[in-house]
């Protein structure tokens, strides 16, 4: 069938549809290598400007780190470009078992699977190990990810509210009966940057004989005393049932990632995950940079440490200046506005300012919730820090918004 007029017309009027509800997402072109500073064009068509990055999942500051790259460079000398196979035919290589081994480590679990991704991850493993004997337990605030892999799960879906241990234990009492019960969570809630309360999950799971899930994409590498992760935090490290994260963020930024965990869940993943057996392998310039990067995480927590002292500094700053955080301790750091327009607003006027934040709201956060949700890197220096929070402070007093409580702040502009 041609793409006839009529039916181009469908998608010219969803498109549009998108651009009036302001849903319609615009990507800013970034024309250097990813960083604490980085080069923007923006809109399409203008001049490219510097601007310090407050946006990125650049936590440690590896994303362009020479050594990594130089990593990367001997992966592509001494294993090649690509694999042209699937892990199970002919797409294994030492380097990929090395960094399974290495990632099982580091984690502190049995064993380990890499992935493309953790999307992919997340879209393999609940239906390699579940069946519709079984039931699935997740927090109500989890990743897209994890939504779309317990869909193509047959076992029982349910839910508890967000952090809500009291409502998690009566959902694992009314499915007491269920062959397996799995307890899904994030580790690091990355809209919020709350820590899931691993420590009380644990404890009900093991009280009720359920395993645990945990995302921890946006944990592992520098959450917990040595970066290993939320379950470190926690002080349950070698307790989850099941951890997957992403090479994506923390560790390097480029792509992949993995279920890690008991043996035996690892292998039924390696036997059956769809996105394992049927998409490529990663390839060796990736995993010869992500082993660099897990040698050097474990041999140090420097960077880990200065991105703690980074996030302290700008909580504090933020907060004594007057504005309205979500409370917490991790480098995801939400500066409220409640009202979307304003949200919208505010990034433009740090933009100008050489910033780069991005204002989210409705559907991404609740209504009424809308807000610059800043990150946190072990690339930023002091001086970048103290410049944002300039800008931060300029910005907020032009819309008066310093020193109000939430109510007032909504008075003004509206929820
Ligand atoms: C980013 C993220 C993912 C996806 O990771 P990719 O490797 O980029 O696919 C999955 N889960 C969570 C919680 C994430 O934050």
């Amino acid at each position: 069938m041609a793409f006839s007029d009529e039916n181009r017309k469908i998608f010219q009027d969803e498109l549009s549809n998108l651009k009036e509800a302001g849903l319609f997402k615009e990507e800013r072109i970034i024309c250097a290598p990813q960083d604490s500073e980085i080069e923007v064009v923006f809109p399409v068509g203008t001049k490219e400007k510097r601007v310090i990055n407050m946006c990125a999942n650049n936590y440690l500051g590896l994303s362009s780190l020479p050594e990594v790259v130089e990593a990367a460079r001997k992966g592509l000398d001494h294993r090649g470009y690509g694999m042209s196979s699937v892990r199970f035919i002919c797409g294994t290589q030492d380097i990929h078992k090395q960094l399974e081994d290495k990632l099982s480590e580091f984690l502190g679990t049995e064993d380990t699977i890499l992935f493309p991704s953790c999307m992919d991850a997340n879209c393999g493993v609940f239906e390699a190990i579940l069946t519709e004997d079984d039931v699935m337990i997740a927090d109500r605030l989890v990743h897209a990810s994890i939504i779309d892999g317990m869909r193509l799960c047959k076992a029982m879906q349910d839910s508890f509210k967000h952090s809500d241990m009291k409502h998690l234990e009566k959902k694992l009492q009314l499915h007491q009966d269920r062959r397996l019960k799995m307890i899904i969570t994030d580790g690091n809630f990355s809209m919020d940057g709350d820590l899931a309360k691993l420590d009380r999950i644990v404890e009900l799971a093991e009280k009720y004989n359920a395993m645990v899930f945990v995302d921890d994409s946006h944990a592992t590498g520098f959450i917990g005393k040595t970066g290993r992760g939320t379950h470190e935090h926690c002080g349950v490290f070698g307790k989850i049932d099941i951890i997957t994260t992403t090479l994506g963020k923390a560790l390097g930024g480029a792509s992949g990632g993995c279920v890690s965990g008991r043996g035996e869940l690892v292998e039924m993943c390696r036997q059956k995950a769809r996105p394992y057996l049927f998409s490529n392998t990663m390839p060796p310039v990736i995993v010869e940079g992500a082993l660099a990067v897990l040698n050097l995480i474990s041999k140090t927590t420097e960077r880990r440490d200065k991105l703690e002292n980074n996030t302290n500094f700008w909580r504090k700053g933020l907060t004594d200046a007057g504005f309205i955080l979500k409370e917490g301790e991790t480098p995801i750091v939400p500066v409220m506005l409640f009202n979307a327009k304003l949200s919208q607003d505010f990034a433009k006027d740090l933009y100008d300012l050489g910033i780069y934040a991005i204002g989210f709201f409705f559907p991404v956060v609740p209504k009424g919730q809308a807000r610059i949700r800043t990150q946190i890197s072990a690339a930023h220096e002091l001086h970048h820090l103290e410049k944002a929070l300039d800008a931060f402070i300029n910005v907020g007093k032009k819309y008066d918004i310093l020193h109000k409580t939430k109510q007032e702040v909504i008075d003004m502009y509206g929820q």
